[in-house]
């Protein structure tokens, strides 16, 4: 890896109050260990998107209200980015530039847009607080849109109310003022109506930082083909996950390589990052425990044909693409388009897409590591 490293999903150890993490713990034994920004900082890694949970599974802990119980996650974020010598970025020029001086970037997101209800001037604060992506739905169907897969039905099985499926009226609203804003979209968790209708209201890339391909494993929290090239369409990417419990989700690195090469097969390697979802699993792919083992999946990655250079786009650089892409055009100033614009548009999303002759820009690294 020469490249920036960027893990575009992870959580600080805050985002639940001690009491109820403290519960959580004694629930789910044998989950991996919390890191700290700190500890990520002596690993390879130059950046995460760190991001807050504004579902009610969680704000609903923080004894005030959802958007509050948010801010203050975002606020224990900043803290620890303060006490642990890294450094809030709110662009990719500032990833690349913190990386340069060999200092850990931190971006901010949300986890479930729950918390804004169906005020989108609450989606403006979170914006100028300095939150770059959000994933609009999480854990259960909101006022946005429909969930892959109900928190209950990772639990067992527990009765689920549902609402009608995809994406609302309110949730198109949502999707235009993201483009507005420049906050990036990211699919993760929501289903596959709720994600074609984020795309085709989006003006902006879409992506889905934490997933895989359902066409290597049937898990309701992967992407069908037809999803996979819908999100390439936008000029998104898609994060390897090393996510593995109760046998679903990937039990090994060589799962998590398997996906990569399915879905690099299918849209090109250009359209792939990595999202670890550090502190937010309970359970990891067999010899990954934490982000000081990024460097294995490079490695697994290699030993799955990808090149030094495509490797260098998976870990950081396509995310950086996109970043660079959304809060330099603010998405919003084109309109969705025809198939003919929509492929145009990628071209411009992707300089490094077969069939353009763009380049790679320069990159800062923060440090050197063996893979
Ligand atoms: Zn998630």
């Amino acid at each position: 890896m020469t490249g920036v490293v960027v893990d575009t999903h992870a959580h600080a150890t805050t985002f639940l109050p001690r009491l109820a993490a403290t519960a959580y713990h004694s629930v789910l034994r044998g989950r991996p260990p919390d890191v700290t920004l700190a500890e990520v900082a002596s690993t390879s890694v130059d950046a995460l998107v760190v991001k807050a949970v504004g579902d009610p599974i969680v704000t609903r802990w923080h004894l005030r209200s959802p958007f509050d119980a948010v801010r203050s996650q975002l606020a224990a974020v900043r803290d620890e980015v303060t006490s642990s010598g890294a450094r809030l970025v709110r662009a990719s020029s500032e990833i690349r530039a913190a990386a340069a001086d060999g200092v850990l970037a931190v971006m901010l997101g949300v986890e479930g847009a729950d918390c804004i209800g169906t005020d989108l001037g609450l989606l403006e604060r979170l914006a100028s607080d300095g939150v770059r992506v959000v994933v609009p739905v999480h854990l259960g169907d909101n006022q946005i849109g429909t969930t892959a897969l109900p928190w209950q039905k990772y639990v067992g099985p527990l009765p689920v109310r549902r609402q009608a499926v995809g994406l609302t009226e309110f949730g198109a609203e949502f999707v235009r003022a993201a483009n507005r804003l420049g906050v990036l979209m990211d699919g993760s968790h929501a289903d596959e109506p709720t994600l074609m209708g984020m795309i085709e209201h989006s003006t902006a890339p879409v992506i889905c930082s934490h997933a895989g391909a359902r066409a290597v494993s049937p898990f309701d929290r992967y992407l069908s083909d037809d999803a996979i090239r819908a999100v390439a369409g936008t000029g998104g990417v898609i994060g390897l996950w090393p996510y593995y419990m109760r046998g679903e989700g990937t039990p090994t690195l060589d799962a998590v390589a398997a996906h990569a090469r399915h879905i690099a097969d299918l849209v090109g390697p250009e359209h792939l990052c990595l999202g670890t979802d550090m502190n937010g699993v309970p359970g990891l792919a067999e010899g990954y425990r934490s982000e000081r083992d990024v460097p294995l999946i490079a490695h697994h990655l290699r030993a799955a044909g990808f090149t030094d250079d495509e490797i260098d786009g998976i870990m950081g650089e396509n995310v950086l693409r996109v970043l660079s892409y959304n809060t330099s055009k603010r998405g919003g100033t084109r309109r969705a388009g025809t198939p003919a614009e929509r492929a145009d548009r990628r071209q411009t999303w992707c300089p490094g897409a077969p069939g353009t002759n763009g380049t790679r820009p320069a990159v800062g690294r923060r440090r050197r590591h063996a893979a």
